[in-house]
């Protein structure tokens, strides 16, 4: 079996415990007018044109995003990293995109990781069918779950999807014993209000201490050159990036609630 990636990261440390391989899938369900990776929501390969620089002479160069690979030689290159997973208590953090759009394919590979030991985090937006989830939930450790805009009518206007699946499942992971840590990407004027702030703590307070991690992403702006390359129309208008110590006051928050907090993915 093969899937198609985009980019493998090694010594990762901010997607999961420890040392990680975070290995990117391409294709994605959603449409955040805040993605700063717009070059994984596309499930095809794709190729693009780019500009360099050399000698001083700009240029035009073909690229290309995306490749196949077996399980089996995923599987190799994330073996080559076991060393650093063992000393940190690290593992392997399958990401995109969402990893769930090639959901055979995922579940082929977490089972591999977990048949060698290996630690398997997946970092999701939740959106998939609770069929899918089930297929891959043996083979997984730890959910990265990102949580996004409570307002339904929102979260389908700013992400392109409804958040009910979403939410259900996240229920469904807690119903199963799973560890999960709560990723929320903070977009100024999109999800940063006082009514969803509300909102995420009232449904994480039903969660039953299920969440003990949350982490802040501070929104980026990094990916504007991105989206003229991949010739996808940004909706979102333009913004600076939110600086870290504007969350400090968002982390006290949810630590008085008892979670442990990190700013930062
Ligand atoms: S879920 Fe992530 S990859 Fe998909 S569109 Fe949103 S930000 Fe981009």
């Amino acid at each position: 079996m093969t899937g198609i990636i985009f980019d493998i990261k090694r010594y990762a440390v901010h997607d999961g415990p420890g040392i990680r391989t975070t290995v990117f899938f391409k294709g994605c369900s959603l449409r955040c007018w805040w993605c700063h990776n717009p070059e994984s929501i596309s499930p095809e390969i794709q190729n693009y044109t780019r500009k360099v620089t050399f000698d001083g002479i700009e240029m035009e160069v073909e690229d290309t995003v995306g490749y196949h690979i077996s399980v089996e030689d995923l599987l190799k290159e994330i073996l080559k990293d076991a060393p650093f997973y063992e000393e940190s208590g690290g593992g392997v953090t399958f990401s995109g995109g969402e990893p769930f759009v090639q959901y055979a394919f995922l579940k082929e590979i977490a089972k591999e990781c977990k048949a060698n030991g290996i630690h398997v985090t997946v970092d999701t937006t939740g959106h998939t069918s609770k069929k899918n989830l089930e297929m891959v939930l043996p083979y997984v450790d730890l959910f990265l779950y990102d949580l996004k805009q409570f307002d339904d009518k929102k979260h389908s206007e700013y992400t392109g999807v409804s958040n009910k699946k979403i939410l259900e499942n996240l229920l469904f992971l807690k119903d199963q014993k799973k560890d999960i840590i709560i990723r929320i990407p903070v977009v100024p004027g999109y999800n940063d209000d006082e009514e969803n702030i509300r909102a995420t703590e009232k449904f994480l307070s039903g969660m039953n201490g299920a969440v003990k991690e949350i982490h802040l992403l501070p929104y980026h702006n990094i990916a504007e050159g991105k989206y003229q390359r991949f010739h996808i129309q940004s909706k979102m208008k333009r913004m600076k990036s939110l600086p870290e110590e504007e969350l400090y006051p968002l982390k006290e928050r949810f630590e008085k609630n008892g979670y442990k907090v990190k700013i930062g993915g």
